[in-house]
């Protein structure tokens, strides 16, 4: 196993039966953390890059099964943001807070259509912030669009590679057009950040191998990797859900593979863990995004539950977050974290 981590570090390759094998190993977990640790110091440093994440609306057109915005969840208050309140928010992010990213993060609600998009992007860019969306499935047009508005970054994730998986957990959707609209985020010349969960039911150790090897072959710019929670109010309520140290080998292991690329450490990983940020930051990740939503809407946008558990307020957070993340030896980027390739 040593010699498999000395080869993921030293070459960033690592067949498929070789990732299977350190992901069954939980023996290795502590070296596979370490290894990656030092990739992380070596290729993107000892920066993390903050993005402050505005989620903009909860309502969702799709049904995913495993989340809690999904349109048939009656059980939530459905809410979104205008477009005054939403530049006031990225404004104190970048002014107030010192913040230079902006992720705008939305169910897939069809309402915020091209122009009423196109119109945010370009008043948020005239703040000094790199911008991200994360708003699901779009056209090519779309995408490119959002770029001539000025977005810099789109998230979406393919949530597993495994296809058979995919198609019961997401009805009514497709594998293959979100590996297409994958493709055309980075044809429109923004940059590509996807990811998967972890812990779906029936979910392998196979499939995890083969997201490391998807994330590689789609050359990712960010990979967010988050641990399934279930949430009950979705058909999946009394699934078991992921565990944090799987959800952080996949993740320590996309690392040694792509080691130039962002990685987050995601909410999920913390809501499973009290020092799961902590741990992911030490495991390969480079990135956190502050939720700077306003916690009157925040509390609606449960996609998991736990998520949106905070008292505090986000400025209030964002100085607890800067005292943990020095605490753990690491500075705090003031660029707007692009990927260095
Ligand atoms: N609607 C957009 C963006 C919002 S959802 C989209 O789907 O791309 C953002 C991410 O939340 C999803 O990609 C999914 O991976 C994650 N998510 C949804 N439900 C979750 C759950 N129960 N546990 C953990 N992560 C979840
Ligand atoms: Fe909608 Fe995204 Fe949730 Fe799926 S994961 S139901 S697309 S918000």
């Amino acid at each position: 196993m040593k010699k498999l981590l000395e080869k993921a570090k030293n070459t960033h390759s690592l067949e498929k039966e070789e990732i299977i094998a350190l992901l069954k190993d939980d023996a290795i977990s502590e070296d596979l953390f370490q290894a990656a640790d030092e990739v992380r110091a070596i290729y993107v440093g000892n920066d993390i890059h903050l993005r402050a994440l505005i989620e903009f609306s909860n309502i969702c057109k799709n049904n995913c099964l495993y989340c809690g915005l999904r349109e048939d969840n009656k059980n939530i208050k459905r809410y979104r943001i205008d477009e005054d309140t939403i530049f006031a928010l990225a404004e104190h992010a970048s002014c107030n807070m010192g913040l230079k990213t902006v992720v705008l993060q939305s169910g897939e609600d069809l309402y915020f259509d091209t122009d009423k998009l196109c119109s945010i992007i370009r008043r948020i860019k005239t703040l000094d912030v790199a911008l991200t969306l994360s708003i699901g499935e779009k056209t090519l047009e779309e995408y490119k669009a959002y770029k001539q508005a000025g977005a810099d970054r789109f998230l979406l994730r393919i949530e597993t590679t495994d296809k058979e998986l995919y198609a019961q957990n997401d009805p009514g959707m497709s594998w293959e057009e979100r590996t297409e609209c994958i493709k055309n985020i980075g044809i429109s010349g923004l940059e590509v950040g996807s990811g998967v969960l972890v812990g779906l039911p029936n979910q392998t150790l196979e499939s995890y191998a083969d997201d490391i090897l998807f994330f590689k072959a789609i050359n990712a710019d960010m990979i967010g990797i988050g641990p399934f929670i279930p949430h009950p109010d979705t058909p999946l309520k009394n699934a078991k859900g992921g565990d944090l140290n799987t959800a952080l080998k996949v993740m320590a292991l996309t690392r040694l593979l792509l080691p130039d690329i962002n990685i987050p450490a995601t909410t999920a990983m913390e809501t499973l863990a009290p020092n799961g940020q902590a741990k992911a930051l030490q495991s390969g990740a480079n990135v956190i995004m502050p939720n700077i939503t306003l916690s009157q809407y925040r509390k609606h946008y449960e996609l998991y539950p736990g998520k949106s558990s905070t008292n505090y307020t986000p400025d209030q957070s964002l100085t607890d977050l800067k005292n943990k993340i020095y605490s753990l030896g690491r500075t705090i980027s003031s660029d707007y974290g692009f990927h260095r390739k």
